[in-house]
């Protein structure tokens, strides 16, 4: 029987982030995805942003955890060897009907706690960004706002967790809790049963159906709310700004910004949808899509676009832990000390800003409970990313190949992706063992020609290094099989056919 002190279910951001801070301390800790990576919800298809925090509502925990998480970042990514940029941000009001909203934004941030804000005049903004709406009456400037790796802010975390003594279970589905009378002692998972004195539900979009199978929160339901995108070719359409439109209650609107890889993107819509699974492009979804970017920027032109894809923001029903607010979609992060069970749902956007402030609020709820956890001597914060071929200067890449000719055969032309760095990350402490866990990490197959020069050579190495038939390697794991049955097999078929 295998019995740890803590459970995660969910290998998203926000479970990434709570087992590093608890792999601080002297505990044993599982954490369980069902999925075949890490970061293949919510946490792998949003924005990237974070945030400022002048966006939620004051009061609310989403925007006390969206500034407390701002502020995390920088030390956060340093530690880490997450891609992180402070870019700052903008909020662009068009017309003068929405200088209200812009000036409600700055009031926001400036109750929130949100250092370095700035309106900025018509004159101001259009000498800075020449190619924005000429429409444009006013804007808010952010300097705390940024943008990250999406997947390396959650692989990173779990990265460091696994070498501080977490152990990782992917393809492993909770299913249900195991009771000892009225105290959950444990989850049964299609894997088998684990064993543990607390469980930690940080299930994303099921985390209403997690937290329904020990009975409680009846109430809370989660539904899902789709925002497309599309995704520009960096070499023939740059913006280099973060740009966000005036808000709407349902959401932030269609932003236009970029990635920290340099690709502009622009997105998302949202409306709301009853499948938890359906990450499907909608005709009409990325026709609002292109028609709210342009708003902002209208010389945006979708013949460089290379990619669209959609997330689902997992918003819950949960009202304000603050009397006084009358908000219905706050965080929902509780503890239940009688069960041993905390939950962490309804986290949608700033969730991946807030995401540090949210397992630091779990480790006091935890202490609050009279729950042990003593700091471990050598815990080790620092998690080293591995290299990165299209980011050496000459000198340093004729070194690397010279120690390693693997770094010297290009395997994505596109992104200048070598067969030294996709082998370091088959062999990681968190393998990658997927064509899309590879693509999550090095970034191959992302660029124009979207893996066809690639995705072969992929195969082969994935086959060569995991010992598998390369008809076994899969896409993103269940049945995304590339390659069904060898040619020469078919050959054969054909000739017994005639
Ligand atoms: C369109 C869009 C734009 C966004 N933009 C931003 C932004 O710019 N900035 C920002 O701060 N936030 C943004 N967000 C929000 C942010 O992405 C989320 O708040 C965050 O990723 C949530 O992380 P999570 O770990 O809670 O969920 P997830 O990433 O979904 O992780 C939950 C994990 O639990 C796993 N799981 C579920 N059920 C089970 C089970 N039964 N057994 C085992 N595992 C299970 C899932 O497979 C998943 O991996 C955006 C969201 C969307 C959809």
């Amino acid at each position: 029987m295998e019995k740890f002190d803590f459970i995660i279910i969910g290998a998203g951001v926000v479970g990434a982030m709570i087992a590093r801070s608890l792999s601080r301390y002297e505990v044993s800790l599982l954490v369980i995805e069902k999925e075949s990576d890490v970061c293949m919800g919510t946490s792998s298809a949003n924005t990237s942003i974070i945030h400022a925090g002048y966006d939620p509502l004051p009061g609310t925990l989403k925007a006390e955890l969206n500034v407390k998480g701002n502020k995390l970042w920088d030390t956060l990514a340093f530690e880490l060897g997450i891609p992180f940029k402070r870019t700052g941000d903008y909020v662009i009001g068009i017309g003068k009907e929405e200088i209200d909203g812009v000036e409600e934004l700055y009031k926001r941030g400036v109750e929130n706690g949100v250092n370095g804000l700035e309106i900025l005049k018509k004159e101001e903004i259009l000498t800075k960004l020449q190619y924005l709406n000429r429409e444009v009456s006013l804007a808010l400037f952010a300097s705390s706002g940024g943008i990250v790796d999406p997947f390396q802010a959650t692989l990173a975390p779990l990265e460091n967790a696994v070498l501080n003594g977490a152990k990782i279970l992917l393809e492993t589905s909770f299913e249900d809790f195991i009771f000892n009378g009225k105290r959950i002692i444990g989850v049964k998972t299609n894997k088998g049963d684990f064993y543990s004195d607390w469980v930690i539900n940080a299930a994303g979009l099921y985390s209403d159906k997690v937290m329904h199978k020990a009975h409680v929160h009846e109430e809370f339901t989660i539904t899902p709310r789709k925002g497309e995108y599309y995704i520009f070719d960096r070499n023939d359409f740059s913006i280099k700004e973060v740009l966000f439109p005036v808000p709407t209650k349902a959401s932030k609107g269609i932003m236009v910004t970029t990635t920290v890889h340099g690709n502009t993107i622009i997105g998302p819509n949202s409306h709301e949808i009853e499948d938890k699974e359906d990450t499907s492009n909608t005709e009409e979804g990325l026709t609002s899509v292109y028609e709210g970017a342009r708003k902002l920027v209208p010389t945006i032109n979708l013949k460089h676009v290379i990619a669209m894809f959609a997330g689902l923001r997992a918003t819950g029903n949960a009202r304000s832990p603050n009397p006084n607010i009358d908000y219905n979609h706050d965080y929902l992060i509780d503890i239940l000390p009688n069960l041993g069970l905390v939950n962490i749902a309804g986290i949608e956007s700033p969730g991946l800003a807030s995401s540090p402030a949210i397992a630091e609020y779990v480790i006091n709820l935890l202490k609050d409970a009279n729950v042990k956890l003593k700091e471990k001597k050598d815990f080790n914060p620092v998690r080293k990313p591995r290299v990165r071929f299209r980011d050496l200067s000459n000198d340093e890449r004729k070194k690397l190949v010279e120690n390693n000719p693997s770094y010297g055969r290009i395997i994505c032309r596109c992104e200048n992706v070598t067969e030294g760095e996709i082998l370091a990350e088959i062999h990681a402490p968190i393998p990658a063992k997927t064509y899309d866990a590879l693509k999550r990490r090095t970034w191959l197959g992302t660029g124009r020609c979207q893996g066809a020069f690639d995705l072969p050579r992929v195969i082969e190495l994935l086959s060569k290094e995991l010992n598998l038939d390369p008809t076994e390697i899969t896409k993103r794991g269940n049945n995304s099989k590339f390659l069904f049955r060898k040619t020469k097999e078919v050959q054969n078929a054909v000739k017994r056919y005639l």
